[in-house]
Protein backbone atom coordinates (compact mmCIF):
# COMPACT_ATOMS: atom_id res chain seq x y z
CA UNK A 1 0.00 0.00 0.00
CA UNK A 2 1.47 3.44 -0.80
CA UNK A 3 1.98 5.92 1.36
CA UNK A 4 -0.36 8.54 2.84
CA UNK A 5 0.13 12.09 2.52
CA UNK A 6 1.23 14.14 5.47
CA UNK A 7 -2.29 15.62 5.35
CA UNK A 8 -4.34 12.82 5.31
CA UNK A 9 -6.15 11.43 8.02
CA UNK A 10 -3.47 9.17 10.12
CA UNK A 11 -5.01 6.55 12.54
CA UNK A 12 -2.32 7.44 15.01
CA UNK A 13 -3.06 10.78 15.58
CA UNK A 14 -6.93 10.38 15.44
CA UNK A 15 -9.30 12.01 17.68
CA UNK A 16 -10.52 8.68 18.69
CA UNK A 17 -13.69 7.28 19.81
CA UNK A 18 -16.11 8.89 22.56
CA UNK A 19 -15.94 5.36 24.48
CA UNK A 20 -11.74 4.02 24.65
CA UNK A 21 -11.66 0.95 22.82
CA UNK A 22 -8.66 -0.70 22.49
CA UNK A 23 -7.09 -0.92 18.29
CA UNK A 24 -8.84 -3.34 16.58
CA UNK A 25 -5.68 -6.67 15.90
CA UNK A 26 -6.05 -7.09 12.23
CA UNK A 27 -7.85 -3.97 11.13
CA UNK A 28 -7.53 -0.15 10.66
CA UNK A 29 -9.53 1.68 13.22
CA UNK A 30 -11.56 3.23 10.09
CA UNK A 31 -12.00 -0.20 8.69
CA UNK A 32 -13.55 -0.87 11.53
CA UNK A 33 -15.77 2.33 11.20
CA UNK A 34 -16.91 0.88 8.23
CA UNK A 35 -17.30 -2.15 9.44
CA UNK A 36 -19.63 -1.18 11.82
CA UNK A 37 -21.27 0.74 9.52
CA UNK A 38 -22.00 -2.43 7.24
CA UNK A 39 -23.44 -3.84 10.29
CA UNK A 40 -25.62 -1.73 10.97
CA UNK A 41 -29.38 -1.87 10.53
CA UNK A 42 -29.60 1.74 9.42
CA UNK A 43 -27.26 0.58 6.29
CA UNK A 44 -29.10 -2.09 5.42
CA UNK A 45 -32.83 -0.20 5.67
CA UNK A 46 -30.75 1.76 2.52
CA UNK A 47 -31.81 -0.58 -0.09
CA UNK A 48 -35.50 0.43 0.31
CA UNK A 49 -34.95 3.66 0.30
CA UNK A 50 -34.56 5.91 -2.23
CA UNK A 51 -33.82 9.39 -3.77
CA UNK A 52 -35.93 10.66 -6.29
CA UNK A 53 -37.80 7.90 -7.35
CA UNK A 54 -39.89 5.76 -4.87
CA UNK A 55 -38.77 2.39 -4.17
CA UNK A 56 -41.42 0.56 -5.97
CA UNK A 57 -41.34 2.19 -9.18
CA UNK A 58 -38.66 -0.23 -10.90
CA UNK A 59 -36.17 -2.55 -9.93
CA UNK A 60 -33.31 -0.71 -11.89
CA UNK A 61 -33.28 2.98 -10.53
CA UNK A 62 -30.77 3.61 -7.56
CA UNK A 63 -31.92 3.33 -4.16
CA UNK A 64 -29.94 4.46 -1.50
CA UNK A 65 -27.83 1.48 -0.92
CA UNK A 66 -26.56 1.53 -4.75
CA UNK A 67 -26.08 5.29 -3.93
CA UNK A 68 -23.70 4.61 -0.94
CA UNK A 69 -21.76 2.25 -2.70
CA UNK A 70 -21.21 4.28 -5.79
CA UNK A 71 -20.24 7.36 -3.39
CA UNK A 72 -17.85 5.06 -1.68
CA UNK A 73 -16.32 3.50 -5.44
CA UNK A 74 -15.61 7.37 -6.36
CA UNK A 75 -14.28 8.59 -3.00
CA UNK A 76 -12.00 5.83 -2.61
CA UNK A 77 -10.14 5.95 -6.22
CA UNK A 78 -10.02 9.93 -5.63
CA UNK A 79 -8.71 9.31 -2.40
CA UNK A 80 -5.89 6.79 -3.39
CA UNK A 81 -5.05 9.18 -5.95
CA UNK A 82 -4.04 12.14 -3.17
CA UNK A 83 -2.74 9.22 -1.20
CA UNK A 84 -5.46 10.26 1.00
CA UNK A 85 -7.00 8.07 3.58
CA UNK A 86 -9.30 5.10 1.64
CA UNK A 87 -10.80 3.56 4.59
CA UNK A 88 -12.02 6.86 6.07
CA UNK A 89 -13.26 8.02 2.79
CA UNK A 90 -15.38 4.73 2.71
CA UNK A 91 -16.54 4.71 5.58
CA UNK A 92 -17.72 8.26 5.03
CA UNK A 93 -19.28 7.36 2.14
CA UNK A 94 -21.23 4.33 3.23
CA UNK A 95 -22.45 6.06 6.22
CA UNK A 96 -22.90 9.66 4.80
CA UNK A 97 -26.94 8.87 4.04
CA UNK A 98 -27.82 6.73 7.16
CA UNK A 99 -30.26 9.36 8.48
CA UNK A 100 -32.47 9.62 5.39
CA UNK A 101 -36.15 9.85 5.93
CA UNK A 102 -38.50 7.60 3.28
CA UNK A 103 -39.19 9.04 -0.20
CA UNK A 104 -36.10 10.98 -0.14
CA UNK A 105 -35.67 14.92 0.05
CA UNK A 106 -39.87 15.11 -0.39
CA UNK A 107 -39.81 12.79 3.26
CA UNK A 108 -37.08 15.34 5.07
CA UNK A 109 -39.44 18.21 3.77
CA UNK A 110 -41.98 16.83 5.42
CA UNK A 111 -40.60 15.65 8.46
CA UNK A 112 -38.72 19.14 8.86
CA UNK A 113 -41.69 20.41 9.02
CA UNK A 114 -43.40 18.40 11.10
CA UNK A 115 -40.99 18.97 13.74
CA UNK A 116 -40.48 22.74 13.21
CA UNK A 117 -41.98 23.36 17.13
CA UNK A 118 -39.75 20.64 18.38
CA UNK A 119 -35.79 21.93 16.96
CA UNK A 120 -36.97 20.55 13.56
CA UNK A 121 -35.35 17.31 11.63
CA UNK A 122 -31.97 17.32 9.36
CA UNK A 123 -31.03 14.35 7.70
CA UNK A 124 -27.62 15.21 8.08
CA UNK A 125 -27.82 15.66 12.00
CA UNK A 126 -30.05 12.24 12.14
CA UNK A 127 -27.08 10.76 10.71
CA UNK A 128 -25.17 11.10 13.40
CA UNK A 129 -27.81 10.43 15.60
CA UNK A 130 -27.83 6.89 13.98
CA UNK A 131 -24.30 6.19 14.21
CA UNK A 132 -24.35 8.35 17.81
CA UNK A 133 -27.34 6.92 19.98
CA UNK A 134 -30.03 5.16 17.56
CA UNK A 135 -28.16 1.76 16.64
CA UNK A 136 -28.49 -0.82 19.26
CA UNK A 137 -25.40 -3.54 19.10
CA UNK A 138 -22.84 -3.15 21.19
CA UNK A 139 -22.77 -4.04 25.17
CA UNK A 140 -20.85 -1.15 26.12
CA UNK A 141 -22.51 2.01 24.56
CA UNK A 142 -24.89 3.93 22.62
CA UNK A 143 -24.43 3.53 18.86
CA UNK A 144 -21.89 2.15 16.96
CA UNK A 145 -18.49 4.40 18.81
CA UNK A 146 -17.19 5.85 15.89
CA UNK A 147 -13.92 7.39 15.16
CA UNK A 148 -13.97 11.34 15.41
CA UNK A 149 -13.06 11.85 11.81
CA UNK A 150 -15.57 10.05 10.59
CA UNK A 151 -18.56 11.68 12.60
CA UNK A 152 -16.90 14.86 11.48
CA UNK A 153 -17.40 12.93 7.41
CA UNK A 154 -21.25 12.79 8.52
CA UNK A 155 -21.69 16.16 9.60
CA UNK A 156 -21.33 17.98 5.97
CA UNK A 157 -23.53 20.98 7.46
CA UNK A 158 -24.96 22.26 10.55
CA UNK A 159 -26.42 25.20 12.11
CA UNK A 160 -24.48 27.53 14.52
CA UNK A 161 -27.58 26.73 17.10
CA UNK A 162 -26.75 22.55 16.40
CA UNK A 163 -22.88 23.53 16.77
CA UNK A 164 -22.95 24.44 20.20
CA UNK A 165 -25.11 21.34 21.11
CA UNK A 166 -22.69 19.29 19.28
CA UNK A 167 -19.21 19.92 21.89
CA UNK A 168 -16.06 19.44 20.22
CA UNK A 169 -17.62 18.29 16.70
CA UNK A 170 -19.91 21.26 16.55
CA UNK A 171 -16.51 23.50 16.90
CA UNK A 172 -15.76 23.70 13.58
CA UNK A 173 -18.89 24.98 12.04
CA UNK A 174 -18.70 28.06 14.69
CA UNK A 175 -14.53 28.86 14.00
CA UNK A 176 -14.93 28.51 10.37
CA UNK A 177 -12.74 25.86 10.16
CA UNK A 178 -12.24 22.87 7.43
CA UNK A 179 -13.36 18.95 7.42
CA UNK A 180 -10.31 16.83 6.76
CA UNK A 181 -9.65 16.38 3.35
CA UNK A 182 -11.23 12.77 2.88
CA UNK A 183 -14.88 14.49 4.39
CA UNK A 184 -14.25 17.03 1.59
CA UNK A 185 -13.33 14.66 -1.23
CA UNK A 186 -16.66 12.17 0.16
CA UNK A 187 -18.85 14.93 -0.44
CA UNK A 188 -18.26 15.32 -4.03
CA UNK A 189 -17.94 12.25 -4.73
CA UNK A 190 -21.33 11.78 -3.29
CA UNK A 191 -22.42 14.89 -6.02
CA UNK A 192 -20.43 13.38 -9.07
CA UNK A 193 -22.46 10.52 -7.66
CA UNK A 194 -26.47 11.34 -7.79
CA UNK A 195 -26.28 14.29 -10.79
CA UNK A 196 -25.14 11.73 -13.36
CA UNK A 197 -27.13 8.41 -12.41
CA UNK A 198 -30.63 10.72 -11.56
CA UNK A 199 -29.56 11.53 -15.39
CA UNK A 200 -29.49 7.88 -16.42
CA UNK A 201 -32.80 7.48 -14.21
CA UNK A 202 -34.15 10.06 -15.11
CA UNK A 203 -33.42 9.02 -18.90
CA UNK A 204 -34.73 5.29 -18.17
CA UNK A 205 -38.26 6.52 -16.66
CA UNK A 206 -38.70 8.99 -19.59
CA UNK A 207 -38.49 12.16 -17.58
CA UNK A 208 -35.89 13.70 -19.24
CA UNK A 209 -34.74 12.97 -22.69
CA UNK A 210 -31.31 13.18 -24.30
CA UNK A 211 -32.23 16.21 -26.97
CA UNK A 212 -33.43 18.43 -23.87
CA UNK A 213 -29.55 17.22 -22.19
CA UNK A 214 -27.74 19.11 -25.55
CA UNK A 215 -27.88 22.19 -23.76
CA UNK A 216 -25.80 21.03 -21.13
CA UNK A 217 -21.98 21.78 -22.10
CA UNK A 218 -20.78 18.64 -19.84
CA UNK A 219 -23.51 16.31 -21.73
CA UNK A 220 -23.07 18.02 -25.01
CA UNK A 221 -19.09 17.18 -25.59
CA UNK A 222 -19.66 13.58 -24.80
CA UNK A 223 -22.77 12.94 -27.00
CA UNK A 224 -21.01 14.27 -29.79
CA UNK A 225 -17.80 12.58 -29.19
CA UNK A 226 -19.50 9.14 -28.63
CA UNK A 227 -21.82 9.68 -31.61
CA UNK A 228 -18.85 10.36 -34.17
CA UNK A 229 -17.45 7.33 -32.67
CA UNK A 230 -19.93 5.00 -32.61
CA UNK A 231 -22.69 6.35 -34.90
CA UNK A 232 -24.89 3.11 -34.64
CA UNK A 233 -24.58 3.02 -30.90
CA UNK A 234 -28.48 1.99 -29.15
CA UNK A 235 -29.66 4.81 -27.10
CA UNK A 236 -29.15 2.83 -23.82
CA UNK A 237 -25.63 1.75 -24.41
CA UNK A 238 -24.98 5.85 -26.13
CA UNK A 239 -26.28 6.87 -22.45
CA UNK A 240 -24.51 4.67 -20.43
CA UNK A 241 -21.28 5.82 -22.04
CA UNK A 242 -21.85 9.01 -21.93
CA UNK A 243 -22.16 9.40 -18.60
CA UNK A 244 -19.20 7.25 -17.81
CA UNK A 245 -17.56 9.52 -19.43
CA UNK A 246 -18.96 12.67 -17.39
CA UNK A 247 -17.74 10.60 -14.26
CA UNK A 248 -14.94 10.54 -15.11
CA UNK A 249 -13.82 13.88 -16.50
CA UNK A 250 -15.26 14.98 -12.93
CA UNK A 251 -13.46 12.71 -11.40
CA UNK A 252 -9.91 13.20 -13.29
CA UNK A 253 -10.57 17.27 -12.86
CA UNK A 254 -11.28 17.15 -8.76
CA UNK A 255 -7.92 14.79 -8.27
CA UNK A 256 -5.98 17.06 -10.75
CA UNK A 257 -7.43 20.66 -9.68
CA UNK A 258 -7.19 19.24 -5.82
CA UNK A 259 -3.57 17.78 -6.18
CA UNK A 260 -2.31 21.50 -7.48
CA UNK A 261 -4.01 23.40 -4.61
CA UNK A 262 -2.51 21.01 -2.40
CA UNK A 263 1.07 21.25 -3.80
CA UNK A 264 0.66 25.27 -3.42
CA UNK A 265 -0.69 24.86 -0.06
CA UNK A 266 1.36 22.45 1.48
CA UNK A 267 -0.17 21.37 4.64
CA UNK A 268 1.67 18.80 6.93
CA UNK A 269 -0.96 17.76 8.34
CA UNK A 270 -4.86 17.17 9.05
CA UNK A 271 -4.60 19.86 11.74
CA UNK A 272 -3.58 22.44 9.33
CA UNK A 273 -5.76 21.34 6.14
CA UNK A 274 -8.58 22.16 9.33
CA UNK A 275 -7.17 25.69 9.21
CA UNK A 276 -7.41 26.78 5.64
CA UNK A 277 -10.03 29.24 5.26
CA UNK A 278 -11.12 27.34 1.98
CA UNK A 279 -11.88 23.67 1.24
CA UNK A 280 -8.87 22.37 -0.51
CA UNK A 281 -10.61 19.59 -2.44
CA UNK A 282 -12.63 20.61 -5.46
CA UNK A 283 -13.05 21.24 -9.50
CA UNK A 284 -11.17 23.67 -11.49
CA UNK A 285 -13.21 26.48 -12.42
CA UNK A 286 -14.78 25.46 -15.82
CA UNK A 287 -15.56 21.92 -14.69
CA UNK A 288 -17.19 23.95 -11.52
CA UNK A 289 -19.88 25.75 -13.43
CA UNK A 290 -20.69 22.74 -15.77
CA UNK A 291 -21.56 21.37 -12.34
CA UNK A 292 -23.60 23.32 -11.56
CA UNK A 293 -25.53 24.06 -15.14
CA UNK A 294 -26.21 20.02 -14.50
CA UNK A 295 -27.26 20.33 -11.00
CA UNK A 296 -30.44 23.38 -12.43
CA UNK A 297 -30.87 21.12 -15.38
CA UNK A 298 -31.60 18.07 -12.72
CA UNK A 299 -33.90 20.59 -10.21
CA UNK A 300 -35.71 22.21 -12.63
CA UNK A 301 -36.18 19.19 -14.57
CA UNK A 302 -36.40 16.23 -13.16
CA UNK A 303 -36.95 16.74 -9.30
CA UNK A 304 -39.76 19.19 -10.00
CA UNK A 305 -41.17 16.77 -13.12
CA UNK A 306 -45.51 16.78 -12.74
CA UNK A 307 -45.09 13.21 -11.90
CA UNK A 308 -42.20 13.57 -9.60
CA UNK A 309 -43.89 16.18 -7.59
CA UNK A 310 -47.10 14.08 -7.36
CA UNK A 311 -45.24 11.75 -6.14
CA UNK A 312 -43.36 13.72 -3.37
CA UNK A 313 -47.13 15.14 -2.35
CA UNK A 314 -48.13 11.55 -1.82
CA UNK A 315 -45.18 11.06 0.53
CA UNK A 316 -45.51 14.78 1.94
CA UNK A 317 -48.69 13.45 3.38
CA UNK A 318 -48.15 9.74 4.44
CA UNK A 319 -45.37 11.37 6.52
CA UNK A 320 -47.98 14.10 8.30
CA UNK A 321 -50.63 11.67 8.90
CA UNK A 322 -47.98 9.09 10.40
CA UNK A 323 -46.28 12.21 12.55
CA UNK A 324 -50.00 13.33 13.82
CA UNK A 325 -51.03 10.07 14.62
CA UNK A 326 -48.63 8.82 16.75
CA UNK A 327 -47.87 12.62 18.15
CA UNK A 328 -51.63 12.42 19.18
CA UNK A 329 -51.48 8.89 20.54
CA UNK A 330 -48.14 7.09 21.63
CA UNK A 331 -49.98 4.01 22.09
CA UNK A 332 -50.30 3.23 18.15
CA UNK A 333 -46.26 3.48 18.48
CA UNK A 334 -44.82 -0.17 18.53
CA UNK A 335 -44.28 -1.22 22.42
CA UNK A 336 -40.57 -0.85 22.04
CA UNK A 337 -40.47 2.71 20.81
CA UNK A 338 -43.91 3.97 22.78
CA UNK A 339 -41.48 2.74 25.91
CA UNK A 340 -38.80 5.12 24.27
CA UNK A 341 -41.13 7.71 23.77
CA UNK A 342 -42.73 8.22 27.19
CA UNK A 343 -39.42 7.93 29.29
CA UNK A 344 -37.87 11.14 26.47
CA UNK A 345 -41.01 12.84 27.29
CA UNK A 346 -40.68 12.35 30.98
CA UNK A 347 -36.90 13.84 30.17
CA UNK A 348 -37.66 16.60 27.87
CA UNK A 349 -41.57 17.16 27.69
CA UNK A 350 -43.45 16.94 24.62
CA UNK A 351 -40.36 17.42 22.12
CA UNK A 352 -38.65 14.77 23.63
CA UNK A 353 -41.46 12.63 22.26
CA UNK A 354 -41.61 14.23 18.84
CA UNK A 355 -38.07 13.50 18.62
CA UNK A 356 -38.65 10.03 19.10
CA UNK A 357 -41.76 10.18 16.60
CA UNK A 358 -39.26 11.45 14.08
CA UNK A 359 -36.77 8.87 14.63
CA UNK A 360 -39.28 6.03 14.18
CA UNK A 361 -40.71 8.02 10.75
CA UNK A 362 -36.96 8.73 9.25
CA UNK A 363 -36.16 4.88 10.03
CA UNK A 364 -38.90 3.90 8.09
CA UNK A 365 -38.35 2.58 4.64
CA UNK A 366 -40.61 3.92 1.17
CA UNK A 367 -42.55 0.17 1.66
CA UNK A 368 -42.47 0.14 5.31
CA UNK A 369 -44.10 3.74 5.73
CA UNK A 370 -46.73 2.98 2.81
CA UNK A 371 -47.76 -0.17 4.52
CA UNK A 372 -47.54 1.36 7.98
CA UNK A 373 -50.16 4.15 6.60
CA UNK A 374 -52.77 1.82 5.30
CA UNK A 375 -52.21 0.15 9.14
CA UNK A 376 -53.20 3.32 10.64
CA UNK A 377 -56.02 4.75 7.91
CA UNK A 378 -57.23 1.70 5.97
CA UNK A 379 -60.37 0.53 7.76
CA UNK A 380 -60.16 -2.69 5.98
CA UNK A 381 -56.59 -3.47 6.74
CA UNK A 382 -56.51 -4.98 10.40
CA UNK A 383 -52.93 -5.96 10.62
MG1 LIG B 1 -25.91 11.05 -0.95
Amino acid sequence: MQQLAPYAAHEDRSRGRRHAEPPPRYRSEYQRDRDRIVHSTAFRRLEYKTQVFVNHEGDLFRTRLTHSIEVAQIGRSIARALRLNEDLTEAIALAHDLGHTPFGHAGQDALNQCMKDYGGFEHNLQSLRVVDTIEEKYADFEGLNLTFETREGILKHCSPRHARQLGELGRRFLDHQQPSLEAQLANLADEIAYNNHDIDDGIRARLIHIEQLEDLELFRQHHQAVRGQYPRLGERRAVHEIVRRMINQLVCDLIETSRRRLQDCAPTSIEQVRQQKHMLIGFSEQVAQGNQQLKRFLRENLYSHYRVYRMSNKAKRIIRDLFNAFMDDIRLLPREHAERARRAERQQGEAGRARIVSDYIAGMTDRYAITEHQRLFEPLRLT
